[in-house]
């Protein structure tokens, strides 16, 4: 089972994508992981890529695509995959069908978390991190017990919410500029399901919860059928 988990920055992704790991029991890789995983065991294309990004760049897709071909190789994924943050673009998300006709696979389910730019922006205002253990705090969740402490080690936090504002902008005005118009690709082909993540995120995972199970249901009795 494939399975694509798009949504903008804030929106929810990996949270959402780790409970679904949980319940399908699929393994969950997220484009970050993929990208730190290629600098960090050094490979040729890891080396490449982080010329890119320390240039400020984008990673081209192309390497992207080469990554995932990897993944859809490795007998570690052969029951299927949960990817979060990838694809980004149209000529992503057409490399990857490709890749999968190739292979004889599909997408199975292609689930859109949906977010306004204020809910999304609030939820990232309200994370801060500690500038001394580094531990990252949702004070929106879970306020501290001595305002700007960090619970953990009594280090100060840092908020620096101007800059956390600017790359707000900064990302959403890529997602609305790259991804919407992917997403619309994907809207207008089968297995496209949306949810809204304004809400809390309990709401959400009951949502979530009944897409999976209508899902699991709908595909036994497809498999009882046919
Ligand atoms: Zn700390």
């Amino acid at each position: 089972m494939i399975v694509l988990l798009l949504g903008a920055p804030g929106a929810g992704k990996g949270t959402h994508a780790a409970r679904i790991a949980d319940h399908t029991g699929l393994p969950h890789i997220s484009s970050g992981e993929l990208l730190r995983g290629a600098v960090e065991r050094k490979t040729e294309l890891g080396l490449k890529a982080k010329e890119h990004m320390d240039a400020g760049n984008l990673v081209p897709d192309e390497f992207m695509l080469r990554w995932i071909e990897e993944l859809l190789d490795d007998p570690a994924y052969a029951s299927g995959i949960i990817l979060d943050g990838f694809p980004r673009t149209i000529p992503q998300a057409e490399g990857l069908d490709k890749l999968l006709a190739e292979k004889g696979l599909s997408t199975d389910l292609v689930l859109l978390l949906d977010i306004s730019q204020d809910a999304a922006a609030d939820r990232l205002l309200s994370r801060v991190t500690c500038g001394k253990c580094g531990a990252i705090h949702n004070l929106a969740q879970k306020p501290m017990k001595v305002p700007g402490i960090c619970d953990a080690c009594g280090g100060e936090l840092e908020t620096r919410a101007d800059d956390v504002r600017e790359t707000i902008e900064k990302r959403f005005g890529e997602f609305r500029k790259q991804t919407e118009p992917m997403i619309e690709y994907y809207r207008s082909r089968g297995n496209f399901e949306t949810i809204n993540t304004d809400r809390p995120v309990e709401v959400v995972r009951k949502d979530v919860q009944d897409l999976l199970d209508r899902i699991s249901a709908a595909t036994s009795s497809g498999s009882a059928t046919g």
